[in-house]
């Protein structure tokens, strides 16, 4: 086959936005291109030795993995060679002309064109390779794929803005070499003890040498012959005991690793010996990516067997609901060939998973001890985290005491407020975690339900998150305490009321006997039945479902997703204190007598944040009722 000589092709659009916005946002932290550029040299290098544990060959004459950096100041560059898998004009056009990243539509839905806050999402999304043009105005890309022939070598060419050119070359070594042609005022950068420093600082923690040629000084310089000096550490972090690791090392070693920009929130490193054998960095990024809720999302640990890199986003290895974790796991019974179907069946990596679940459990359960800190987390991962009941049983109660509420006792949207301190107010008597589901905080704090437990002084849980029904339906029970949806079922206050409190509601039902009977009549259509409750003392009715049937926020959920659900009616909850209430009790006329039911049902339904069948009818009825307040 043979190539155009020379070829310019435009950028995709995103990549053309996200150079123009990293150009212009990220110049108060201009050294991370190299920390980008060494990372991405070294993902290279281990993609090669991974792909050599097949094809020995694809290592050439060169089997000693390194990054060169190097620098000339009279051109003004500054290179970064690796000689890891290297790129194919396919390879190179797919991920130098593109941005292959998931995540990257809900990113630029976010962007808000205001530039500061528009920075900080870019440090958020990572940037990677085009960090390069921060302090570049031309970057230049040789490479040749592993095992690919001499002249198969491409040369990629940008300026950063709207082109790049791509042209067929010669390179003897496989691998990358980046050139980076400094632009005005940045020429400081193109000095030995610079470079030095930003690589001591950002990429220490490589694994693989970052060499550059030594620096000698007077007389020496004369004599001697130009030498190679390892500048980093160049052992795997992982491998090093926690006590040698400095707090700054394990962060950058975390933004290698995750392509974030950020600190994470916190880490666990742990060596385990015995009848598994492996180490595992787990780290709590700040903040969640932009593809959290992705079902394609990235996700899971990078998979080492004996410090040779086998895989990213090996997801085995820990629970979906854990899928914010970023970190290494580096095995020694693992086999070097092993893929994704075998770690499926691989009855030992079950029990990693347990045993890495319970080390992150662990994690978040030290950090719940900060409460600044957690708040943090819960705000970015809090949603995520309530997908674990459902998901994890056997962690059930280690994740039910993870998790926060808001609640009636701070009445704040702030979910602040855990399981055990709800626990610790609970009233003399009360046996149940009482909540209330609603579409959001304003419809849950005001709600009917509320009402008797207001004047009872007992706390309720108020739940707003989509996944609200559904961790409720997998939680049960925490601490022997069962939990009850305030709106579901006849109210059991249990040990709370008393006798006389028992008796007297008794005799109100009995005294309510034919109005009920009235009432289900006008609402035969849309309730299952009518009833006289002590749960209100400030509305006149309130709407109840079933103990088992679902609540009306998940019907609400399923239905607007255009599922079908099974057809339940509520059941309608009258107080028979309310003025209006003893009014209906007295009312002869029939047709008032009905119209003022439907309204009183439809009063309810709104009340918990439902929508109206017939709103035109309800206004109608209103309408007529409010104008013989007239007559
Ligand atoms: P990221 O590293 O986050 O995927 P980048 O923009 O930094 O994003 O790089 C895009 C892709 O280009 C990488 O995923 C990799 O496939 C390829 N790439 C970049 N640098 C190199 C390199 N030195 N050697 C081989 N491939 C590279």
């Amino acid at each position: 086959m043979t190539v155009a000589a020379k070829e310019t092709r435009g950028f995709a659009t995103e990549a053309k936005q996200l150079l123009h916005l990293m150009i212009h946002s990220l110049y108060s932290n201009k050294e991370i291109f190299m920390r980008e550029l060494v990372s991405n040299a070294s993902d290279a290098a281990d993609k090669l030795r991974f792909e050599a544990l097949e094809n020995a060959s694809l290592y050439e004459d060169d089997p000693n993995l390194r990054i060169r950096v190097s620098f000339n100041k009279d051109a003004n560059t500054i290179t970064i060679d690796d000689n890891g898998i290297g790129m194919s004009r396919e390879e190179v056009i797919e991920n130098l002309g593109t941005i292959a990243k998931s995540g990257t539509a809900q990113f630029m839905a976010k962007l808000s064109g205001d530039q500061k806050k528009d920075a900080q999402l870019i440090g958020q999304f990572g940037v990677g390779f085009y960090s390069a043009f921060i302090v570049a105005d031309k970057v230049e890309v040789f490479t040749r794929r592993a095992g690919a022939a001499k002249d198969q070598a491409v040369h990629w060419t940008s300026t950063g803005e709207a082109e790049y050119t791509i042209e067929a070359a010669e390179k003897a070594a496989r691998g990358t070499q980046v050139v980076l042609h400094l632009k005005k005022g940045e020429e400081d950068f193109a000095d030995g003890w610079r470079l030095r420093s930003i690589i001591k600082k950002y990429s220490d923690h490589i694994s693989l040498p970052i060499v550059m040629e030594k620096q000698h000084f007077g007389d020496e310089a004369e004599k001697k012959e130009p030498e190679d000096e390892t500048i980093n550490k160049a052992t795997a972090l992982w491998t090093r005991s926690r006590s040698d690791i400095t707090d700054e090392e394990y962060k950058e070693f975390y933004k290698h690793i995750s392509h974030d920009f950020a600190d994470p929130l916190s880490w666990s490193h742990n060596r385990v010996e015995g009848k598994l054998d492996y180490t595992c960095l787990l780290y709590l990024p700040g903040r969640a990516p932009f593809d959290l809720y992705n079902r394609e999302g990235a996700r899971g640990l990078k998979l080492y067997v004996q410090r040779t890199f086998i895989m990213d986003q090996a997801e085995q290895f820990l629970p979906m609901y854990l899928r914010f974790i970023k970190g290494v796991v580096d095995s020694n019974d693992l086999s070097l060939n092993v893929s994704r179907e075998i770690l499926q069946k691989d009855p030992s990596v079950d029990n990693m998973k347990s045993a890495l679940t319970k080390r992150v459990l662990d994690m978040l359960t030290k950090l719940a001890g900060d409460q600044e800190q957690y708040a943090n987390f819960w705000k970015e991962f809090g949603q995520v985290l309530k997908e674990g009941p459902a998901e994890d049983y056997a962690n059930k109660e280690k994740i039910a005491k993870l998790l926060r509420f808001s609640t009636t006792h701070t009445n704040s949207p702030e979910q602040d407020q855990s399981l055990d301190q709800y626990i610790e107010r609970m009233k003399e008597g009360q046996e149940k975690i009482y909540y209330v589901v609603a579409e959001n905080f304003n419809t849950a704090k005001n709600s009917p339900h509320l009402e008797v437990f207001r004047k009872k002084g007992i706390e309720v849980l108020l739940l707003t998150d989509r996944v609200d029904d559904w961790l409720m339906g997998h939680l049960m029970e925490y601490k022997e305490k069962s939990f009850q949806d305030v709106s579901k079922g006849a109210l059991d206050l249990g040990a709370i009321e008393t006798e006389e409190e028992k008796q007297s509601q008794k005799e109100t039902e009995k005294q309510f006997e034919s109005m009920v009977g009235r009432m289900k009549n006008a609402l035969t259509e849309q309730v299952e039945d009518v009833r006289i409750t002590h749960r209100l003392t400030d509305s006149p009715a309130c709407l109840v479902v079933g103990e088992h049937d679902m609540g009306a926020q998940m019907r609400r959920l399923l239905e607007s997703a255009g599922q079908k659900v099974p057809d339940a009616k509520p059941i309608i909850e009258i107080n028979p204190e309310h003025p209006l209430v003893v009014k209906l009790d007295q009312e002869q006329d029939e047709d008032r007598f009905n119209d003022l039911a439907k309204v009183l049902f439809d009063q309810a339904s709104l009340a918990e944040g439902g929508h109206l069948k017939d709103p035109a009818a309800y206004v109608q009825r209103l309408n007529k009722l409010l104008l013989e307040l007239f007559n």
